[in-house]
Order: C-alpha cells, then structure tokens, then sequence
C-alpha cells in the first residue's frame, strides 16, 4: 500500500505501535460512522471479533447506532450497543471508516476522551486524527485496511465474515473503480476460511424487503433528469419514510440503480431527514469528481460515491449541485480542448 522504504518502514512501526497499544489496553472501545454501511459494520464488527479471541481478558466495547436487521445474522451483532457501558475513559478507542471525528456523531466523546486513540480508515477526505492513523485512500475499504494491519493467520471465519462483507458491499460485489487485484487477494484469503460468500451477498447486499423494493420503484419512478440527462436526481420525502414506515437504511440500492441511467454522470438521493433537512448521496460516473461537491456542503466522501446533509428547500439544493456539476463538465471540456490544442501545436 505505502511504497518505497521509508514508507515502509514507517508503516511497520506503526503496526508495532498497534500492537503495543492493544497488548497495553484493559480496555477497549471501537466505534464507525453515524448510519453505519456495511463497510462500517463489518470493520467494526471485524475488529471487534478479532480482539475478543485474541484478548479474551479485556474489556472490549463495540458502539455502533442500531444496525439494520440483514446484518444480525453476524457474530457478535447483539453485542453492539449505544449506551456506555464502562465508568471513565477507555484506554484505547478506535474509529473505524470515519473521515472526521464528527462523523463519530453521538460516539465522538467516548474517543476523543480516550487515553489513545486509533483512526482506521480509507476516505482521501479524511482529516487526519487520532494519535496513531492508518489512513490508505487507496484502499477499498476500511475492511480491506484492517486486512493488512491484523495477523491474517488468527483471523477466524467470524472475523472473515465481517471483512468480506464489508469489502463486497464498498466495492459494489467488486464492482467499482476501487476493486484493485489487491482488493481480489484480499477477498482471496477471507474466502479460505470457509465462509459462504454467496449467502453474505444475497443476504446483505442484494434481498430487498417488499417495502423497499416498494420504496426503489417508487423513487426511480419519480427520478428526473436535469442538464441533458447528466444528471438524474429522486427525492424521498419525510412524508414518503413514515407512510413505508421505512428508515434510512431501507434506501440502500436506490441510489446505484439511478447512478447506472445511460448518460448519467451523477445521481443524487435526497432523503428529507426532517423537515428542510435533506440527507444527500451522491455517485458518479466516469467524469464528475462528487467528493469535491459534497466537501462544499460540509460533507466528504470518495471521488465517485460521496454525502452530505444540507438544510433547505429539495428543488434548491438540487439545482445547486447540478450547477456544480455543469461547472465541473464545462471546466473538463474545456481541459480535454486545451490538450488538443497543445498537441497540434507541438
Ligand atoms: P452514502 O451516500 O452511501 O451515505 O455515502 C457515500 C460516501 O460518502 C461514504 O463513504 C460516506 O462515508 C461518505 N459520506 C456520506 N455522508 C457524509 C457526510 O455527511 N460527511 C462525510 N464526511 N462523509 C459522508
Ligand atoms: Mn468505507
């Protein structure tokens, strides 16, 4: 991951660092992003079972919000909780696939109170926190990172589980532009030990409830194109979650279903969260660089799949991105122009 000797070096010190902090620790705390995704889940899952085996002495804490109910087949799922459970600071915390201490939401305090804090991650967007940081953007997920920090020969069929669901659903099922052949051997080496990966798929990734196939047909039936069918946005209004009596989670899908529109090269989700408070994802195609746009509404992400919240009026927030969207087209257009130019006349 971290070429040349140096980085090398460095990275091997820090992974003795690592395992000097865990070995130290009574007690332990591991948390991941508010509106936990599978990447999260299964990091912070993973994590959390790797450390149980190895260190069945200490006290270790996984807090995560409330997962949906497709992923409470995973080992330890009942075990995540919201409350704190420990009098005082942890010794050692880890945030797992989180770009920024806020995205810890309502867990910030619990880490940033701890006497050492650890920050795994994948977001090139990430802030750089925590006194020891394992931050790889060229990594497909926070799954495949802890995959080269932990001593795979001890990672348990549990443990697997949890990453290579976590790395199936960041990849899109080894989709996305982020599936490297590391991210392959990586899936290689989980898949040997023994686990089923076509029941983690189907069972996480791609069974869909009646109501949220319910809920998918509905958006991409009211989805609209906008600047030449460039980009193609849906929005789920408040009124829409309560009538479904659906949550966040039971989005998941609608977006990459809009994002694969022939033309498209950005989709958006709008999720109103309350009323004039919209939930943003966005995803791209080949062109549009979405992080960049999500960073000016104070969100973050990855270059082809990035969020943010935005308070405000659905049809405002839509022609504002899209605005930013037509700016970044243009400024592409007129690079590729540029370079033309440049050649002939070289
Ligand atoms: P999604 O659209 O699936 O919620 O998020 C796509 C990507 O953007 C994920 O990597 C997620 O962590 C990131 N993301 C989503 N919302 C936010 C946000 O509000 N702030 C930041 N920093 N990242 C976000
Ligand atoms: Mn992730």
């Amino acid at each position: 991951m971290i070429t040349g000797q140096k980085g090398n070096r460095m990275l091997s010190e820090r992974k003795a660092e690592l395992v000097k902090q865990i070995k130290r620790a009574h007690t332990i705390g591991i948390s991941g992003h508010t509106n936990p995704d599978g990447d999260c889940i299964g990091s912070c899952l993973g994590l959390y079972t790797y450390l149980k085996e190895m260190y069945p002495e200490k006290q270790i804490d996984l807090y995560l919000e409330p997962i949906p109910d497709k992923f409470s087949f995973l080992k330890y799922a009942e075990d995540i909780c919201q409350e704190k459970t420990l009098d005082g600071a942890y010794d050692l915390y880890f945030s797992l696939d989180c770009s920024e201490p806020d995205r810890l939401d309502r867990f910030r305090s619990f880490f940033e109170e701890a006497e050492y804090q650890i920050c795994i991650d994948h977001h090139f967007t990430n802030t750089g926190f925590g006194d020891l940081r394992f931050i790889f953007p060229e990594a497909s997920s926070t799954c495949e990172v802890l995959c080269d920090l932990l001593d795979m020969d001890r990672v348990s069929m549990d443990c697997a589980r949890d990453l290579y669901m976590g790395i199936v659903h960041d990849t899109g099922v080894f989709k996305h532009t982020n599936t490297t052949r590391k991210t392959m051997e990586t899936a290689g080496i989980l898949l040997e030990k023994g686990i089923h990966s076509e029941e983690i798929i189907d069972r996480t990734f791609f069974r869909k409830t009646y109501v949220q196939n319910q809920i998918l047909g509905r958006a991409l039936m009211q989805s609209i194109l906008l600047l030449d069918g460039k980009v193609i946005f849906s929005v789920i209004s408040k009124k829409d979650i309560e009538f479904y009596g659906i949550e966040s989670a039971d989005l998941d899908g609608i977006i990459d279903q809009l994002r694969v529109t022939e033309g498209v090269e950005c989709a958006l989700l709008l999720h109103e969260k309350e009323e004039g408070v919209y939930k943003v994802s966005m995803r791209a195609n080949d062109l549009v660089d979405v992080s960049e746009i999500a960073g000016m509404f104070g969100g973050g992400g990855h270059i082809k799949a990035a969020g943010c919240t935005v308070h405000g009026e659905s049809r405002d927030i839509v022609m504002n991105i899209t605005h930013m969207v037509e700016q970044q087209l243009i400024k592409i257009k007129e690079e590729a122009q540029e370079s033309v130019y440049d050649k002939r006349n070289s």
